[in-house]
């Protein structure tokens, strides 16, 4: 099969967050499993863009309202990520350092889709399924069903995963004008609550709707941000596939950020050393368990909790554990993050901002990894986490209720907690120094979590039988 996957990111391209993963492992995967997978994406201005070779594909000329653009598309010519990667490149609103946070976003993604719609209706082939991601892409269902001009792309098959229902896209019907002409007996498939809605104009469109774990899918049917109702009424054609991770990527016996290698058969001396190493740069001391949290500080991850979290253990449990914390988002939950450095006694610190070489380097050095989150689709931190034998401390929610199984059950690893409070959080920071003293059970958890298949083959399968089915 020929599966054209159209995303705003892609790790290493330009990543914000899971979507980026999954979206650069995802494809290739699916051609080990021997499939013709390829990937679209716009072309940021990152850093990959000027250490790798392109080639010129395809140039068309096309619209958005009434502003004409041109777009080019750019295919990288060694195939290195393992699949055919394409860019589109849309001067003015594309050639951008960052991937979102610009206040004309919906006009550039929307221009994004056009162009990818209009390339694809250029072809003397038809795709066998074409597979979006999220809100950014959630229009290309509807254009190539019902806009005139892309109207014989309409038989073609399409799927959208949601990688994250909170942002939707929403723009106001004043932007209708930048989808091409369509079929206006259509309009109520593009609304919701009298906006556009971009996520739930994919789940209506598509042919099949996946959500990254089974829990989330549940969850989203009582708690999607306004699409409930919709959730409810759609749920014959949603299914929840849980994502995997690249184990090329993250794998600690070849990962090229760490020093010290380690993997399953002799990880203690290897996740010591990069214990040791880590602590030596943030100043803390490598005696006591790690805590580390890796993300974006947003509500929705309850970073907001952290600062009074630490306080409160710090108060609570002792000074017997470190704190470090890896991330960016929230001014606010930034900025009282980094006033708690005056207060560590080389147990705190902070790293404000985005770091992918800190992050590997974290997951192999920590021994407990903290993820409150309030909502969480999959995440994907808690499986790195667990193959790096560091043990997580999740919230019983989503993708962390799919993958980590409390220390306490049978066959159990983790540490699960129910609630987003600084109480439930600081009491699962105690049961994780109480398991921290007990060596023995730290080891086999270790080695447990280490051995743990998470891998994407299994994922890729269930991918591959939905795509059959259509
Ligand atoms: P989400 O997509 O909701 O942000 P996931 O758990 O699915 O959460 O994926 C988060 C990914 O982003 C992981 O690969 C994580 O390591 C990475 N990440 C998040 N914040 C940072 C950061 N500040 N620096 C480096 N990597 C980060």
């Amino acid at each position: 099969m020929t599966i054209i996957h159209v995303s705003a990111e892609c790790y290493p391209v330009a990543k914000a967050g899971g979507l980026g993963d999954v979206a650069g492992a995802l494809p290739k995967y699916l051609n080990q499993a021997g499939h013709d997978a390829k990937l679209v994406m716009p072309m940021y201005r990152t850093k990959f863009l000027n250490q790798n070779d392109w080639e010129v594909v395809h140039k068309g000329m096309t619209n958005l309202g009434d502003y004409f653009f041109e777009y080019t598309i750019i295919k990288e010519t060694t195939n290195k990520l393992g699949f055919e990667l394409y860019l589109v490149d849309i001067y003015g609103l594309l050639d951008r350092e960052k991937i979102y946070g610009y206040d004309d976003d919906p006009q550039r993604f929307t221009a994004f889709q056009i162009a990818v719609v209009d390339w694809m209706a250029s072809w003397q082939y038809q795709p066998d399924v074409v597979h979006v991601h999220d809100h950014h892409t959630g229009l290309i269902p509807f254009m190539m069903k019902y806009c005139y001009r892309y109207s014989h792309l309409r038989f073609v098959p399409t799927v959208i995963t949601i990688h994250n229902a909170q942002y939707q896209g929403w723009m106001g019907w004043d932007k209708s004008v930048y989808i091409p002409a369509y079929d206006t007996w259509k309009t109520g498939l593009l609304d919701w609550e009298n906006t556009i809605n971009p996520l739930a104009s994919g789940i209506k469109c598509a042919e099949r709707v996946t959500t990254v774990s089974w829990s989330y899918l549940e969850e989203l049917r009582y708690m999607s941000n306004g699409l409930e109702a919709l959730f409810e009424y759609e749920k014959g054609k949603c299914s929840g596939i849980l994502n995997g991770i690249d184990a090329d990527v993250w794998n600690p016996a070849s990962d090229s950020y760490l020093k010290h290698d380690y993997s399953v058969s002799s990880f203690e001396e290897g996740k010591a050393k990069s214990k040791a190493e880590l602590c030596d740069v943030f100043g803390l001391t490598p005696e006591k368990p790690l805590f580390v949290f890796i993300g974006r500080l947003v509500g929705e991850k309850a970073a907001d909790l952290l600062p009074a979290v630490i306080g409160d253990s710090f108060n609570h449990v002792g000074r017997n554990m470190n704190f470090l914390i890896l991330g960016s988002g929230d001014p606010s939950v930034e900025g009282e993050l980094n006033g708690l450095m005056g207060l560590s006694q080389q147990d705190y610190s902070c790293y404000i901002g985005y770091n992918e070489a800190l992050s590997h380097q974290m997951y192999a050095g920590a021994d407990f990894l903290l993820m409150p989150s309030r909502v969480e689709p999959c995440g994907l931190n808690q499986m790195y986490a667990m193959r790096y034998g560091t043990v997580p401390l999740v919230r019983n929610t989503g993708g962390l209720r799919d993958t980590v199984l409390d220390i306490g059950a049978p066959g159990g690893y983790g540490i699960v907690f129910n609630d987003a409070t600084v109480g439930d959080v600081t009491h699962g920071i105690w049961r994780a120094t109480e398991m921290y003293q007990d060596k023995e059970l730290m080891l086999s958890a270790r080695k447990k979590m280490m051995e743990l298949d998470f891998s994407w083959e299994k994922s890729v399968q269930e991918y591959i039988r939905l795509y059959e089915s259509l």
